[in-house]
């Protein structure tokens, strides 16, 4: 593995890489912000060797990248990436620009970029011993965790916010997910799910919290970047949600350009739906 440790975005102190490791045990408490902590790598050692080492792979998944994700060994889990980078040249002329491309997300198991992440949790859920896990979600989140749980074999407690759609439900219920209802909003939610995850000793799969799910969300970018042979696009448009894969995204490209691929951060701009 090339995880050199993890490194509190907040206060910066480091820590050894730890796969059960959540937030920042210095900044413990601080109102608002607990501490995310940050993967670190060993950049300068995978300069120029990073192309090679993932064509070796011979995979198309997100284990592809596997120097740079803070895991040992890929395991069994539902074929997550490797989606296609999709050419909309009628879009873009009517947006006037001069090329778009979107990068198809729903091929992924639960049609979402969440299924990502979720593949390093279960990784490292599993590899630990965890035969629970927990998320608080308003939604593809919770059924991205729902379905590899389902397939995987694990129990998977879902928390939600109170005006969760009908439609998510059901898709959860298919599943077989254990689902809580809050009474409250997202937030509360997500409280609730901290509480019962502690209590019950359960692998959370709530980003922000588990500074793991990142490092699968950045593979989205280094996708692009080799599928646009080595070049970081001008600009990237994402849903905002709560950062996290915007954060994501940037973090890849970043990474991209520390082992020497590229030469640019593309400009990223996150957008939110009105609707729920
Ligand atoms: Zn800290």
């Amino acid at each position: 593995m090339f995880v050199t440790g993890l490194k509190c975005f907040k206060c910066g102190t480091t820590y050894e890489m730890t796969p059960t490791a959540y937030t920042c045990p210095a900044c413990a408490g601080t109102p608002g912000d607990d501490g995310i902590l940050d993967v670190q790598y060993d950049y300068h050692a995978l300069s120029n060797i990073f192309p090679d080492l993932i064509k070796k792979s011979g995979r198309y998944d997100v284990f592809r990248f596997l120097p740079l994700l803070p895991i040992s060994e890929p395991t069994n889990v539902l074929p997550v990436g490797g989606t296609p980078l999709v050419a909309a040249p009628r879009l873009a002329a009517r947006l006037g620009l001069k090329s778009l491309l979107l990068k198809d997300e729903t091929r992924n198991p639960t049609r979402c970029l969440k299924d990502r992440a979720t593949a390093i949790a279960v990784t490292l859920a599993t590899a630990n011993g965890y035969r629970d896990m927990y998320c608080a979600s308003a939604g593809n989140a919770a059924i991205s965790l729902a379905g590899f749980c389902a397939n995987h074999g694990l129990g998977c407690h879902v928390f939600v916010p109170s005006e969760a759609s009908q439609t998510r439900l059901n898709w959860l219920r298919r599943y077989g997910a254990d689902i809580h209802v809050s009474t409250g909003n997202y937030d509360q939610a997500y409280d609730e799910a901290e509480r019962a995850g502690a209590e019950n000793g359960w692998y959370s799969r709530n980003c922000a919290f588990n500074p793991f799910l990142v490092e699968g969300k950045k593979t989205v970018a280094f996708e692009m970047g080799e599928q646009l042979g080595w070049q970081a696009p001008d600009l990237i448009v994402a849903p905002v949600g709560d950062g996290c894969t915007l954060g994501a995204i940037g973090k890849g490209f970043r990474e991209l350009e520390a082992v020497g691929l590229t030469d640019e951060i593309p400009q990223l701009i996150g957008i939110q739906s009105e609707a729920i």
